[in-house]
């Protein structure tokens, strides 16, 4: 079978004033195309290091990524979309110009980008708001809007790192629901980070719970939650939502002894 993605036993290092500083170390996963995969760990466990490597954006010391059977270790793959911890949209841009960042970049005519933008916000219910600039809208709008910017590029794989962090509950769970509904059976591959132990088991085909120093994989989690439904509401009273959430709780939530 030909995954998605694949991380082979990934180190990296940063220099610090106090000496090497091991983030990573040999960290190896896959995702299949169709799958969304989450990760969770404390701050500081090397996600958005791992997610800086799977792009492309730095090097690994030592090991590889590979996208859809192409080796890309240390290149920036078309085939991979980010949405940053931040929205982080140009102030200055109005929003269709946000959007079509990524296909002005590949040498798209300005026009055609234009005209896929238009669908793309009219999909999103965002129509009429094209020439507002990003600091004129909420903060759900702007995340709707990171969106777009990664998906007019139709990316293979799509790299949340923790874009929903910052916005009240109901509409996390109002955009969390779009975003699976969106994405799922599309044969895209979604790969995000997250604080939010609810957030993983409710949108997470798979789980990886990390510790840090060094950062690496402590467990993997499959989730069936047993439910077809992208409502979120509905898919957290799946009756076996406590049992997954237990038991990553347990692993990064509950307290350890000092020295584990
Ligand atoms: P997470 O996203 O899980 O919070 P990061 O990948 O951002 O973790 O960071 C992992 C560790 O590496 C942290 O201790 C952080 O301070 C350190 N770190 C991140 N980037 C750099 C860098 N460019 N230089 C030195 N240390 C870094
Ligand atoms: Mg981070």
């Amino acid at each position: 079978m030909r995954y998605a993605l694949e991380v082979v036993k990934i180190t990296k290092a940063y220099d610090t004033s106090d000496g090497p500083l091991t983030v990573l170390r040999d960290m190896s996963f896959r995702a299949a195309k169709d799958e969304f995969v989450a990760f969770v760990g404390p701050s500081g466990c090397g996600k958005s290091t791992l997610f800086n490597i799977i792009t492309g954006l730095i090097a690994p010391d030592d090991g590889g990524i590979i996208v859809d059977g192409q080796e890309t270790t240390g290149r920036v793959s078309d085939k991979i979309g980010y949405v940053l911890q931040k929205d982080l949209l140009f102030p200055w841009r109005r929003v269709i110009d946000n959007i079509i960042l990524g296909l002005e970049v590949k040498g798209v005519p300005r026009r055609e980008a234009r005209e896929k933008a238009m669908d793309l916000l009219a999909e999103y219910r965002m129509t009429g708001f094209e020439n507002k600039l990003p600091g004129e809208l909420s903060g759900g709008m702007r995340q709707r809007v990171a969106l777009m910017r990664t998906m007019i590029t139709d990316p293979q794989i799509i790299l949340i790192d923790e874009s929903y962090k910052a916005l009240d509950y109901p509409l996390k769970i109002e955009l969390e629901g779009e975003l699976l509904q969106r994405v799922k059976g599309s044969g895209k591959t979604v790969i995000f980070i997250t604080h939010d132990i609810e957030e993983a088991v409710t949108m997470a085909d798979r789980v990886y719970v990390m510790k840090a120093r060094p950062g690496e994989i402590v467990e993997e989690i499959r989730v069936d939650l047993g439910t077809d439904s992208f409502s979120i509401p509905e898919r957290r009273i799946s009756p076996r939502f406590n049992e997954y959430y237990n038991r990553i709780w347990q692993r990064i939530g509950a307290p350890q002894p000092v020295g584990a």
